[in-house]
């Protein structure tokens, strides 16, 4: 069957864009509908490749295309590519940006194409490295951005002599300059927020390499404003229907098969991981025997009350992190607890950015760790918050109820709060250690990760003998020095 959907090559965009797609016109042409569902299988495996890749890393990317994709053409990585790669790669990308326009503004699918063809321009345009300012300024002026463009040489000159370009050149003296572009401040507040643009009248100062960001991100409104229009003016008949109708099976299986496949890798990852690695499939029981206290009573709030607040999901988040859980799994593991209360696309909505921008997937793009005793104990939670160190926020009858829940004695506890009243919280957390372990951690207690490793490590080490425990618990002995090797 054959299905006439919109493909041609686009002249125009050709003569102008020379070596890259912009995908300003939808392509006319001919294309059997199984061509379509390949070409559209592709473009989600080249959309794949680009999110698995590390953030700054082209090689990777660009590797995992070639590798998986490019063989088809489907993406068209090529200096000089052929009309055919032109057409397959223009026609992919029209049968992905039509799929995804059928989904709401916000939803994950939608969010997930724009920036993947963000991501995929600014590749090309670093890969291909091969355009003059000159041809950028024309790129930008495709998308109607705002911008003026300098090529006067002495005015260029100028603005060098007086530093506000070249300035973060080792030698700008090496590096003529001979064209600025210069963009609004707001349009430029990726490079402002690192420091790295000169800012006059208003304008930010940024040379051609600077603009590729820049063309990206107009590139990804432009797309933005185009799948708008479609969403509100597309009326599907019988044809497109079909096709729509057949994307959606090529998506559900491209779908279902990367989970099997991220499954899998999961659990060839978790084969050769370390032994102190928390596995998140047993986390109640591992909770139990070498969670410290404050994470210990964050996680059975949380299944308790299937929601934490932002501190608390922090707390516990960076923990999880720096236990040795990975993104996946953890989201895994706060979407199956939160969706007991609220739908999975209030979850997606709500809490999904905060968990992959704590793994450095969002905003500053760092990964957290968990945070210090200190900073726990420094950070006093408010009434309705679970996080914090009970050894501090605790009262003391409250402290008491939670030590015994926890399997302490009577004495055991009684000894604990002396601690506290002295206000040497770690020390508590210490002293907690060595009554649920039978020995003091090797070093004082310092941030909740460090303790689960002690833990682990400790539930690791053979058994000791009747003596060794008896030495241990002889009252000379200073608790906070390690305890003698086996
Ligand atoms: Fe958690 Fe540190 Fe307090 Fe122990 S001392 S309960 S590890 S914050």
């Amino acid at each position: 069957m054959e299905i006439e959907a919109a493909l041609s090559e686009n002249l125009c965009e050709q003569k102008t864009s020379d070596k890259i797609n912009f995908y300003l016109k939808p392509p006319v042409s001919v294309v059997s509908l199984e061509e379509c569902e390949d070409l559209f299988r592709q473009r989600l495996e080249a959309m794949s490749c680009v999110e698995e890749a590390p953030i700054d890393s082209i090689e990777s990317a660009l590797k995992s295309i070639k590798s998986n994709v490019y063989l088809t053409n489907c993406v068209n990585l090529n200096v000089n590519p052929t009309p055919e790669q032109r057409k397959h790669d223009n026609i992919s990308h029209f049968l992905a940006r039509l799929f995804f326009s059928l989904y709401p503004e916000d939803s994950e699918q939608c969010k997930r194409f724009k920036s993947f063809e963000r991501r995929l321009l600014n590749l090309k345009l670093r890969t291909l490295n091969c355009f003059t300012a000159n041809k950028l300024a024309t790129f930008l002026k495709y998308f109607n951005f705002n911008f003026d463009y300098v090529t006067d040489v002495e005015e260029c000159q100028k603005l060098a002599k007086q530093r506000y370009i070249g300035f973060n050149l080792l030698d700008p003296s090496n590096k003529r300059i001979d064209s600025v572009f210069k963009v609004r401040f707001e349009d430029a507040l990726g490079f402002v927020s690192k420091r790295s643009v000169a800012i006059k009248d208003g304008f930010a100062l940024l040379t051609e390499k600077d603009i590729f960001p820049i063309l990206s991100e107009a590139f990804e409104n432009h797309l933005d404003n185009e799948m708008r229009v479609m969403r509100n003016t597309l009326s599907l008949n019988g044809q497109e229907q079909y096709l729509i109708e057949n994307l959606e099976l090529v998506y559900a299986d491209f779908i279902a098969e990367n989970d099997e496949k991220k499954k899998k890798m999961r659990m060839e990852q978790n084969v050769g991981r370390s032994p102190f690695s928390l596995d998140i499939s047993n986390v109640d029981q591992i909770s139990r025997n070498h969670f410290p206290p404050c994470m210990r009573y964050l996680h059975e709030s949380l299944r308790k009350d299937h929601h934490l607040r932002h501190g608390g999901r922090m707390h516990f988040g960076t923990f999880l992190r720096s236990t040795g859980v990975d993104m996946d799994s953890a989201m895994d593991f706060w979407r199956d607890e939160f969706t007991k209360k609220i739908t999975v696309n209030d979850f997606e909505k709500n809490y999904k950015y905060n968990i992959r921008h704590l793994y450095g997937k969002e905003g500053h793009k760092k990964q957290l760790s968990s945070y210090s005793c200190e900073k726990i104990i420094k950070d006093a939670p408010g009434p309705s918050d679970k996080h914090g160190c009970p050894f501090k926020h605790f009262d003391e009858k409250n402290l008491k109820t939670l030590l015994i829940n926890y399997g302490l004695s009577n004495v055991d506890s009684d000894s604990i709060l002396l601690a506290k009243g002295a206000q040497d919280h770690t020390r508590g957390c210490c002293e907690y250690f060595k009554f649920t372990h039978g020995d003091f951690p090797s070093e004082p207690i310092r941030n909740p990760a460090q303790f689960y490793y002690e833990s682990v490590r400790f539930a690791q080490k053979p058994i000791k003998t009747e003596d060794e425990v008896e030495r241990a618990a002889t009252p000379d002995k200073d608790p906070l020095q390690p305890p003698q090797t086996n």
